[in-house]
């Protein structure tokens, strides 16, 4: 919780963070039956807010939850959730989960989705970190013949486990590796490097969750000249960087400086880094890529 009692919005009605609340008998919480969403506001404008919302149904989709609203309904309860708030900038979790249902797994229990919009005022990822650390981490994400990673789903245990091998190693952030041991995305953040003035980061086929930052920042490149390939990178490509660095909502642009205690460079954030990192911060002061809140 922030310091002070944000509104939350649970199926429609606002309540104080503290009174905020959902059924035991949520699938959601018995089976982690559910899809979500990380999404942030820069002056006044919901970021990207339309591509958010297709990725979500795209998820309910897959794993066959039928959103109880429209997609203008659930942006506008986004913007609403901001406005009750008095926020210009911040953070959003938008959560659907199958529903209240009586327990066993049968999808036919849950009367009807839940949908929760949490705000926040601070930034869950990276916040407030210097250029970071990671590591490569035993656990894997899940390969596109488990639960696909395109899908945003609330099956994160791979990620939190990824995350507490980081943590454990003194590091802040994960590097997970694909089913065939290619390099995938942080736990919460897609991952690019520079090499030669080039830009690299993984395909969407090495089941990565396409990020929504991670578009925006190779339409940046293409912007400012900067030629960006996405290929399958071995952890060799990646010590051997000159650059690296993590996208995500809450990472934004955010360089990496060592992974598994080789520098990466000059061991500070690169210029190349820099340039995507000021182009990525004027894109979301863009009218056009934003929601009116
Ligand atoms: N990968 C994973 C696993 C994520 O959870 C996220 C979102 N937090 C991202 C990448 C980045 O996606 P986006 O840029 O859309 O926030």
């Amino acid at each position: 919780m922030g310091e002070r009692e944000l509104l939350v919005c649970v199926d429609g009605e606002f309540y104080p963070e503290g009174q905020a609340k959902i059924s035991v008998y949520d699938h959601g919480f018995l089976y982690g039956d559910g899809v979500f969403e990380g999404i942030r506001a820069y002056g006044g404008r919901i970021f990207r807010l339309g591509e958010h919302i297709e990725r979500l149904f795209e998820s309910a989709k897959t794993v066959g939850i039928m959103i109880p609203m429209s997609r203008e309904d659930v942006s506008k309860a986004c913007a609403e959730t901001l406005r009750r708030n008095g926020l210009r900038e911040g953070y959003l979790r938008l959560v659907v989960s199958r529903g209240v249902g009586k327990m066993g797994l049968d999808p036919r229990n849950c009367r009807k989705p839940t949908v929760v919009i949490i705000p926040a005022t601070y930034v869950i990822t990276l916040a407030g970190l210097k250029p970071v650390k990671a590591v490569a981490v035993c656990t894997r994400r899940n390969p596109p013949f488990c639960i696909p990673a395109s899908a945003k789903t609330l099956n994160y245990l791979n990620n939190v486990m990824a995350r507490i091998e980081a943590i454990n190693a003194g590091a802040d952030e994960a590097i997970l590796l694909d089913w065939r041991g290619y390099v995938c995305e942080g736990s919460g953040d897609n991952v690019f490097m520079v090499k030669n003035g080039r830009l690299l980061t993984p395909p969407l086929e090495a089941s990565i969750l396409g990020g929504i930052t991670r578009l925006t920042v190779l339409e940046v490149a293409k912007k400012l000249g900067i030629e960006a390939v996405e290929k399958d990178l071995t952890l060799h490509e990646l010590y051997n960087a000159d650059e690296a660095f993590l996208t995500g909502t809450g990472a934004e642009v955010h360089a990496i400086v060592q992974i598994d205690g080789r520098v990466i460079g000059t061991g500070e954030e690169g210029p190349i880094t820099k340039r995507i990192e000021d182009g990525f911060k004027r894109e979301t002061q863009r009218p056009e890529n934003g929601y009116p809140i």
